[in-house]
């Protein structure tokens, strides 16, 4: 897979793709990220990537030329599956979006700063936007971050163990049930007897039960 993320400040969303499970995924050649710098098109002698709102209004916009361009480039270059814009009023991400979005080959996510984008971007070459919860952040760099980390865990040969990802949180729309390793007492508090038992077969009906007694509790949502 290969993701293309569109940026003014690519310093800000380095570090987080390159260390861990991230930089493994890149060394095993699962995934290629490549960052652009979105003020290398910019069309102004300044360098410029913003201007002020028509209509007036606090805040800037960025502006529309250069985002065009840089896309147009990579869109002769290779045909992308989305062209995604990180949003607060995007589609709210959830653990099904990463799986259908991690099936793809190529992708390019836009961040946003400012005010956001000019809206013709949005119409013109946005096929689908994400937010990453009801709240609004500097820029779009922390949270495309966020959505590359969610898809790439997903990909295959990216974690060790395969299942691992299948059993974490909102696979089948439950809750991990709890976990715990060494030592078996601490304090006077002792890991639950039936996972030391070596039964197997019970033990997954432990973890299953505890999966939908914390999903019930916690998110009852995921069972509707
Ligand atoms: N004026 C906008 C907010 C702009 S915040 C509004 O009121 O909706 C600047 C940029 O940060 C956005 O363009 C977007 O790319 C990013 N951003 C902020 N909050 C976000 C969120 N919750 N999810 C995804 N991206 C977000």
């Amino acid at each position: 897979m290969r993701i293309d993320i569109l940026t003014i400040l690519p310093q800000l969303i380095e570090s987080p793709l390159s260390d861990s499970i991230m930089q493994r995924a890149q060394n095993k050649g699962c995934i290629e990220i490549h960052l652009h710098d979105i003020r290398n098109y910019s069309v102004d002698k300044h360098n410029r990537v913003d201007d002020y709102q028509y209509g007036g209004g606090a805040g800037m916009v960025m502006s529309i030329e250069p985002i065009a361009s840089l896309i147009d480039k990579l869109q002769q270059e290779r045909s992308y599956d989305e062209v995604i814009y990180m949003s607060p009023d995007g589609d709210l991400l959830n653990q099904t979006m990463c799986n259908q979005l991690s099936l793809y080959k190529n992708l390019i996510i836009l961040c946003g700063h400012y005010k956001g984008v000019d809206e013709r971007i949005r119409e013109h070459y946005i096929t689908k936007e994400i937010s990453i919860g009801s709240y609004v952040l500097s820029g779009g760099e922390l949270a495309a971050a966020v959505l590359t980390d969610a898809i790439t865990r997903l990909l295959p040969g990216v974690l060790n163990n395969e299942t691992s990802a299948l059993t974490d949180s909102f696979q089948d729309n439950l809750l991990s049930p709890p976990i715990y390793t060494r030592p078996p007492k601490f304090k006077d508090w002792e890991v639950p007897p039936i996972l030391l038992s070596g039964n197997q077969s019970e033990i997954e009906k432990w973890r299953e039960n505890k999966a939908l007694e914390r999903t019930k509790k916690r998110r009852p949502d995921l069972l509707d």
